[in-house]
């Protein structure tokens, strides 16, 4: 199968030829003819599989060849994305599939000056990439109108929810014209997702071209259990050991962030971090000299990194576990792209044994332990395995004394860790609300 024999137009297959896409991926396969034919779709896919040129090629096609001109401060098409490094991310993909194409495309996200924005959307854009607060901004004061809309993508939807932008989606979803192509795509299905497809889409296709929550599997992936106050030390070890060159690292917080780096940096090793306390330019410039080698260590919150294409990445470090059980698979999705092999290492500690037993559940498998000899902990990390149970074993008789901790506990795939969850990134709410939207039956397009 090629590229020509979906449907792609001539502009758009020049500018796949430059790029070096020779076949469709297979999420690509599925969405494009479906999106082509005006179809609404809620695609699933693991993460580097190509979703964006999913949803980009055919919606950029749809827009040169139907529909009129744009007006003054309005959109054609927005993409809605959770982060602003994801919007830069996807609207530089978008800006490169349409190279020959006489269509204008912008990001506009928080954390930068509104003024350039506003000014920008004056003429209108076609395709407009938006973080949710932002947007909404923009359309108070009125910079922004969105009855021109042709087209809504929703990506990476359940980060979405995840970051809290329930209300936002219902405010959007209430600026929207009814009669509007929709596209919902997603790394992860979570059952809030499918709530919400079931709100805002209109007898969608159904895309999935991997099991259900299953992390990339060109990805290596094992866990080094480790005592907590050990880990910057076992790090550093073991990037001597394997002589990393070049390797993002995840903490929990943005504290937890701070002290890896200053500790790494302290040791003359070449390392920054992005989190979402520092200021945008600082977090892009991190990111650019990491994509381009100047940095070898990046370390960075989940919020930070999200949906972060980093070419040819060869490996991903948890320094800490992820809160939320879906990030994991989110998170070594920074490596093995594209077909590339990659390795995905977890340090784990004995507080963190739910935290992995609800991703060894969710991605269901038994993550390998590997122990590093003179880091053996002290406190020893219950076993666990894909069933969800931690396994405790049978203790030496001993004094009795008051067991603590959640050894035992089926576990759901999602908990905040009760130490510093109030520092971790972002502010996790235990139950995450789904936008309640006007139920009414949608206008048929
Ligand atoms: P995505 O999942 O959209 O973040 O894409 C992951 C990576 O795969 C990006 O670097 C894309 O440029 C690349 N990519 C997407 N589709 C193709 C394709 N059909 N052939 C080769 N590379 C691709």
């Amino acid at each position: 199968m090629t590229f020509a024999t979906l449907g792609l137009i001539e502009p758009l297959l020049r500018a796949l030829e430059t790029l070096g896409y020779q076949t469709p991926t297979p999420v690509q396969a599925q969405a494009i003819p479906a999106v082509l034919a005006g179809r609404d779709l809620m695609a699933a896919a693991q993460t580097g599989t190509g979703k964006t040129a999913g949803f980009a090629l055919p919606l950029l096609q749809l827009l040169t060849m139907e529909g009129p001109k744009v007006a003054a401060n309005s959109a054609r098409a927005l993409i809605l994305c959770p982060t602003r490094e994801l919007a830069e991310q996807v609207h530089a993909s978008v800006a490169e599939y349409a190279q020959h194409l006489p269509l204008t495309t912008y990001a506009v996200y928080g954390g930068v000056s509104i003024n350039p924005q506003m000014m920008k959307l004056r003429k209108g854009v076609d395709i407009l990439v938006a973080t949710p607060g932002r947007l909404i901004d923009l359309f108070r004061q009125n910079a922004l109108k969105l009855n021109q809309l042709q087209t809504l993508v929703l990506d990476e939807a359940d980060r979405m929810l995840d970051l809290g932008f329930s209300e936002e989606l219902a405010n959007i979803y209430r600026m929207l014209p009814k009669k509007r192509q929709t596209l919902l795509f997603s790394a992860t299905f979570s059952d809030e997702i499918r709530l919400l497809a079931g709100q805002m889409l209109n007898d969608p296709l159904t895309v999935e071209v991997s099991p259900r929550n299953v992390a990339a599997s060109t990805v290596k992936q094992w866990v080094v259990p480790v005592d907590k106050k050990r880990k910057p030390e076992l790090f550093v070890h073991l990037m001597r050991k394997g002589r990393w060159k070049q390797v993002l690292v995840f903490a929990k917080t943005r504290n937890g962030v701070d002290a890896l780096v200053d500790k790494l940096q302290g040791l003359g090793i070449n390392a920054d971090g992005i989190h979402g306390d520092k200021p945008q330019a600082t977090r892009q410039r991190a990111l650019d000299r990491f994509k381009s080698s100047d940095v070898q260590i990046l370390v960075a919150t989940d919020v930070a990194a999200r949906g972060l294409d980093i070419e040819d990445l060869p490996l991903v470090v948890n320094f800490d576990l992820p809160i939320v059980a879906e990030d994991y698979i989110h998170r070594i999705g920074r490596t093995g792209r594209a077909g590339n092999t990659g390795e995905a290492i977890s340090l784990v500690c004995a507080d963190e044994v739910n935290m992995l037993s609800a991703i060894e559940m969710l991605t269901r498998q038994t993550l390998t332990r590997k122990m590093e000899p003179d880091f053996e902990p002290e406190h020893r990390v219950p076993d666990t395995d894909a069933s969800g149970q931690v396994v405790k074993k049978p203790k030496k008789p001993k004094k009795p004394k008051a067991s603590g901790g959640g050894g035992g506990k089926r576990n759901l795939g999602k908990w905040v860790d009760s130490g510093d969850a109030a520092a971790a990134e972002p502010s996790i709410k235990p139950v995450r609300k789904v936008p309640v939207f006007n139920t009414g039956p949608r206008k048929k397009k």
